[in-house]
């Protein structure tokens, strides 16, 4: 059993090293969604380096471990940036995402083989209800640990969620942590613009779902406590829903505050100024 605890300090220095990643992962083919992965940095690197309990091996049926499941597949450069990061396969594979051939395709596919990867996902809203599934297999087999699934917040939109979230409420999945990157930015603009989410903590509460917002997003103490707390909150008949507000594009100047970078690949000039502001610290992928 894995269960390395890392100081602030080196969480961030991993959650630096990612970024880096990121940035060169999707300038290398000129392809994929920078702004919800760089948004999503620190809590990738928070539950694969501090708040799961996760197997040496990996192997599908995840027996014996947390789980987490990626519903919002476009995000996939920082999955497979802390998935290498966290020793599932080698680093230098990052220098194949998205190319023909790679098992690093732009959603990732379980058929690709990568180590790590539990679901296909890219179509949205099917991601909460393959965490059900996994949870409630928990259950049955008398394994006592937490499945954990990130949403976008767009992505809730797709009415199989609200199924989802039904379905969990009745049947007490309350070893089920779900996470919505709140970012209130979606692919064609603000959420707001495009199809307005309301009050989402009450929507959930409504639901039937114990709701924990945390404000921080991209602060990584913030991340770990609000996320303890989510752990805290497990085991007493409900579901779990953390709501946690981040920044598209967190930690890269010209890529905060807009939608712009969802899906849009930097020059070669953007890219020297986005690894400007995160200097190298656990060692970059070879090219
Ligand atoms: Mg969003």
């Amino acid at each position: 059993m894995v269960m390395t605890k890392h100081s602030i300090h080196n969480l961030e220095a991993i959650v630096k090293q990612a970024r880096r990643d990121i940035i060169r992962m999707v300038h290398g083919c000129q392809s994929g969604h920078p702004g919800g992965s760089l948004g999503c940095t620190e809590l990738l690197v928070c539950l694969y380096f501090e708040l799961m309990q996760r197997n040496d091996h990996f192997d599908l049926d995840g027996i014996g471990e947390d789980l987490f499941f990626l519903s919002n597949g476009h995000v996939s450069p920082v999955f497979y940036s802390v998935l290498a990061r966290a020793d599932y396969f080698p680093v230098d594979e990052l220098s194949t995402f998205r190319k023909l051939n790679s098992r690093l395709q732009g959603h990732p596919t379980t058929h690709e083989g990568l180590p790590g990867i539990r679901v296909a996902s890219g179509s949205l809203g099917q991601g909460l209800s393959v965490a059900i599934g996994a949870a409630q297999a928990k259950k049955l087999n008398h394994d006592n640990h937490l499945v954990y699934v990130l949403m976008g917040d767009g992505e809730l939109q797709e009415g199989q969620v609200w199924e989802a979230a039904m379905y969990a409420a009745h049947n007490k999945m309350d070893n089920l942590i779900a996470i919505v990157d709140y970012n209130g930015a979606q692919i064609d603009g603000a959420t707001n613009d495009v199809l307005s989410l309301g009050d989402l903590p009450r929507k959930w509460m409504a639901f039937g779902w114990n709701v924990i917002e945390i404000m921080r997003g991209n602060d990584i103490e913030s991340v770990i406590s609000g996320l303890r707390k989510a752990q805290a909150s497990t085991g007493v008949g409900m579901p779990v829903m953390v709501l946690l507000h981040t920044e598209m594009g967190n930690g890269v100047d010209f890529m905060m505050g807009s939608h712009k970078w969802h899906g849009i690949a930097p020059s070669d000039e953007q890219l020297n100024l986005a690894l400007n502001q995160n200097a190298e610290t656990l060692g970059d992928y070879i090219a």
